[in-house]
């Protein structure tokens, strides 16, 4: 992406360590910096885990591969409206001047023109777009659905409208998922802003509420359809910075493979040797390619309407 001299996003504090790189945080957990990121644990049904810590479990692996926070999902603690900003107290500073730092640029280059995008198309039906904040941190952090952990990956909290990532992810993105490239490091951001729209638009209150009166398996299937409408809005978004002449060559094809690699089938096969169809809540592997081309080949949010389908 031809992202530099661009124009940064203003909605992103850092609260990475006082060094500013990735890993100069300190870490309760003991991951020490450049040891390969953090860890998914899944359950191995060898015993040792069971009660409230197979939940927590299973939450982090829910969260694993950039989706909702779970955990604000579990507890049904979503405030519903809310501006950015709220709920929790500012611990962060603003990123360094443009130029210090390659990725923090990137990372606020890329939520500009998430932003540039939608308020555009917010104005199109005469709203205005509240974009969300991206907090950057190395380790964990506090925040609106409790702690940020590098371990379970970038996520969205409706609940303070802040998008969180730990910049290491980015290493694990390439090296663990098999998905190198600005480009899938871009649509992991659009991604998540495609929550935001959702939490903005009541598709993730909705969801919210819907899915206490549902079964795991049903909660799952809906959970299906959230997931690849934010894929949508990242194909749609990457339309939008293409006619910006900002795609440099391979970098669709650097998107389409992230969400190949990160398809439940695929990671699931990959970490446990098998997939088990009723466990996926962020869609397969070709669902998610599917989406993100929709979103790409049409430019058109109208195309993203994952729940009018009968099967997405
Ligand atoms: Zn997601």
């Amino acid at each position: 992406m031809k992202w530099r001299g661009r124009q940064r996003s203003t909605n992103v504090e850092d609260r990475r360590g006082a060094g500013g790189g990735l890993g100069g945080g300190f870490n309760p957990f003991g991951r020490t910096a450049g040891t390969g990121g953090p860890r998914i644990q899944i359950p191995t049904g060898g015993g040792g885990i069971g009660g409230i810590g197979l939940v927590i479990v299973i939450a982090l692996i829910g969260m694993a591969v950039f989706g909702i926070n779970p955990l604000a999902l579990l507890g049904g603690n979503v405030v519903p409206g809310g501006g950015a900003g709220t709920g929790s107290s500012t611990q962060g500073q603003p990123l360094p001047e443009a130029g210090q730092d390659e990725l923090a640029d990137f990372v606020a280059v890329v939520m500009k023109e998430t932003e540039n995008l939608w308020t555009e198309v917010f104005a199109q039906s005469g709203d205005t777009y509240a974009p969300p904040v991206l907090i950057l941190f190395s380790g964990q952090t506090e925040g609106g659905c409790g702690v940020a952990d590098a371990r379970t990956g970038p996520f969205y909290c409706p609940v303070d409208q802040r998008v969180y990532i730990d910049l290491s992810f980015y290493e694990q993105l390439r090296r663990q998922f098999g998905a190198p490239g600005d480009f899938a490091q871009a649509y992991v951001l659009a991604h998540e802003v495609g929550h935001h729209v959702q939490n903005l638009t009541g598709v993730l209150p909705e969801f919210n509420r819907a899915r206490a009166a549902m079964s795991e398996t049903e909660a799952n299937a809906y959970s299906v359809r959230v997931e690849l409408q934010a894929d949508c809005y990242a194909g749609v978004w990457a339309n939008f910075v293409g006619q910006a002449n900002l795609l440099e060559s391979g970098d669709i094809e650097e998107a389409i493979n992230a969400a190949n690699q990160i398809g439940d089938d695929t990671l699931q096969e990959r970490m446990q040797g098998f997939a088990v169809p009723k466990t996926f809540n962020h869609g397969t592997s070709a669902q998610r390619k599917a989406w993100f081309q929709r979103g790409y080949s049409t430019a058109d949010v109208g195309q993203c309407d994952t729940f009018s389908v009968a099967q997405p």
